[in-house]
Formats: structure tokens, sequence, C-alpha cells
């Protein structure tokens, strides 16, 4: 048995809302990760039983690595395709905001979404929600958005109707939050979760191997770059830092999703517990923030960048130049890392 964690009212709530609904959206964060995703899609299949006319909205493109999930082909691109989103989501009666707690974090598509009428039900597992959906369901406890999927639909009483679909994006989900059950992942609940999306017959090795081993020679080789060149370590304050340039990403002719992991490479150096990736964008520079232990990657990332996310695995946007931005983190760092050390 695993615990009931999602409030008996807001797991009724959500059922009666898909009820009413005639057209529901599903929407995720920008830069779609494997949670992002696959609670998306772990929904979408879901509802399905509901037969109700489902779309799911991204607001911008999915990692190459996604494609593996069923119906990924179907998700919308909001960047690509804005005004059938737009049109969409006017004869909408019920939006899904999964894996984001703020608005922001969907850039233009979050606007749109302020102002439509339809109802909106957030499930997330982001600190500090901003009170933007009808139904939030916020669960930073959980690993995964994923997971709380998977608990919503038993909560509901569909375990026994859940879909091989279903379950294989679940566990996609489950399994990109906490690095193929490398942290964030000491709950026994998730184990019994895993065994039960083993017995509706996900074949976990294999969906284990398409997220995690399918990567192109280039980011190979971009990652070599990295570690040789790129890597600065700083060891009085136990962290490590590098940057790429938009001209060196070019050079491995770099495509979404390519960098996806090389934050967490440096913190398998004893000693090291905090790692920063700062990756130059067109028009921003995009920070990817890890840490082991109780160091908070987030509080980095919320203090100096207004950004966010979890204990271990946050990040942010800086508006300065790439340059600067890492000017700016060498700065700040004595201090955060003091400040800290005073917290113990
Ligand atoms: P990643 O480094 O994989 O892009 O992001 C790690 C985590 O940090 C995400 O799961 C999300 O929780 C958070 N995150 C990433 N980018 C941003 C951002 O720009 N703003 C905020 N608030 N959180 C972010
Ligand atoms: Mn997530």
């Amino acid at each position: 048995m695993i615990t009931k964690v999602i409030p008996e009212e807001k797991v009724i709530a959500t059922y009666k809302a898909i009820q009413r609904a005639k057209r529901i959206v599903i929407v995720a964060h920008k830069r779609p990760d494997g949670d992002a995703i696959g609670s998306s899609l772990g929904l979408y299949h879901f509802l399905y039983s509901f037969e109700r006319e489902t779309f799911v909205i991204m607001p911008d493109a999915i990692p190459a690595n996604m494609s593996i999930l069923p119906s990924s082909n179907e998700i919308l691109n909001y960047e690509l395709e804005t005004e059938k989103c737009n049109s969409i989501l006017a004869e909408t009666d019920l939006v899904f905001c999964l894996d984001f707690n703020k608005l922001e974090r969907i850039g233009e598509l979050g606007k749109v979404i302020a102002n439509s009428h339809a109802e909106k039900v957030m499930i997330d597992h982001h600190l500090d929600y901003e009170a933007f959906a009808d139904i939030a369901i916020s669960h930073p406890e959980i690993a995964s958005t994923s997971e709380l999927i998977f608990r919503l639909i038993c909560r509901m009483g569909y375990f026994a109707d859940m879909n091989l679909q279903t379950a294989e994006c679940i566990c996609a989900g489950m399994l990109t939050d906490t690095g193929g059950l490398a942290y964030n992942s000491n709950s026994p609940e998730i184990y019994t979760i895993f065994a039960e999306l083993l017995r509706k017959g996900v074949d976990k090795d294999a969906l284990y191997r398409h997220l995690f081993n399918t990567y192109k020679e280039n980011r190979m080789r971009l990652m070599g770059y990295v570690l040789s060149q790129k890597l600065e370590i700083l060891p009085e304050y136990q962290t490590a830092i590098f940057s790429l340039s938009e001209k060196e990403l070019a050079q491995y002719n770099y495509e979404k999703g390519d960098t996806e992991g090389f934050v967490n490479l440096p913190l398998s150096i004893n000693g090291v517990r905090f790692s920063i990736f700062a990756r130059e964008e067109k028009d921003t520079v995009k920070l990817s923030l890890r840490s082991v232990g109780d160091f908070p990657a987030n509080q980095f990332a919320n203090q100096y960048f207004d950004g966010g996310g979890h204990l271990n695995a946050s990040g942010a946007e800086s508006k300065l130049s790439l340059s600067d931005t890492i000017k700016k983190i060498k700065e700040v760092l004595p201090d955060f890392v003091a400040a800290q050390q005073n917290c113990r």
C-alpha cells in the first residue's frame, strides 16, 4: 500500500473537473524535461478513458530522446504553432498545468492561460507555488510530477484501467527526476510504484537506455571538450563551474538537449558538492545548478538570478552576458558558501 499524499477533496475536485470538461489541455514547463513530458503524456493517455478531446501543449520543443514516449509526436509546440494553440485554448474548459509552480515558467503561454476562463489544475512538486490554479496539488516532498500523476490516477480509482502507455510515460518521468533512481529516491514508495509499473508491462531497462544512453556522437565530443577545457574547480568552495558560449556550441553542432546531464558530471569528483553550468542562448544565459546533501542550489538560483527549483537541482535565466554571469557567480559564491557553513 502507498500513503494517500493528495488530499481527498482535491482528488474529488479534479475528478469532477475532468467529468465536466469537453476539451482538456495539458501544459508543462519551458525546455520540457522527462518529468514534464512524462507526466503530461501519462495524463494524456489516461484521459483516453474519459473520451474527452485532449491536447498536450509545450511552450517549446521537446528533446530528441523523448520521442520514445507514445504520442510524443502529437505534442504541440507553442513557439512554432502559436495560433493553433491559442485557438485550441480559447475553447478549452480545463487546463492541467504540470511540473511547474508559476505561470512565468511557461513563458508567453502563461499569459494566455492567465487570461483563460478554463478551470486550472496545477500538479507539481516545486516549492513555493503561485496561487494561479483553481485546484493546486503541490507536493515538494514527492520526487516527480509523474509520481503524482500515478497517485492521482490510483486515488481516482482507475489503477486497474491504467494502460501501458500511461505506465511508460510515468516511468520515464520518475526515472528522469531521480537520475535513473540515483538521487532523490530514498522513499520506499517509489519502488512500490515502480513494481506496479513493471507489472503493467513497462520495459524499464529499454526506457532507461533510450532516456539516458541514446545521445549523438557530437554530444559525447562536446562533453569531452567541457571536461578537458572548460571545467573550473574551486576547491575552497567545493564548487565546479563551466560555461558554453553559442559559438562553442555551434562548433559541436549543438541541438536542444545535447548538454542534458552535463551539470551532474562534476558532482562525481570527490569533494565537489555544488556544480553550476551556464549556457549561452540567443537572448539569455541558461543556468543549471546541482548540489549534493543539504547545499541549497535552489536558494542560490533564486537569490542571485531570480530562478528556483529543488534543493539539489535548480535553474535560472541570467540577463547578463555569459562572461558577466560567470563573474557574478564567482563574486557572490564566497558569501553564499560562508552563509551555508554558518547555518550548520
Ligand atoms: P535544469 O537544470 O534541468 O534546466 O532545471 C533543473 C530544475 O530547476 C527544473 O526541474 C526546475 O525545477 C528548475 N528550473 C530550471 N530553470 C528554471 C528557471 O528558469 N526558473 C525557475 N524558477 N526554475 C527553474
Ligand atoms: Mn519534475
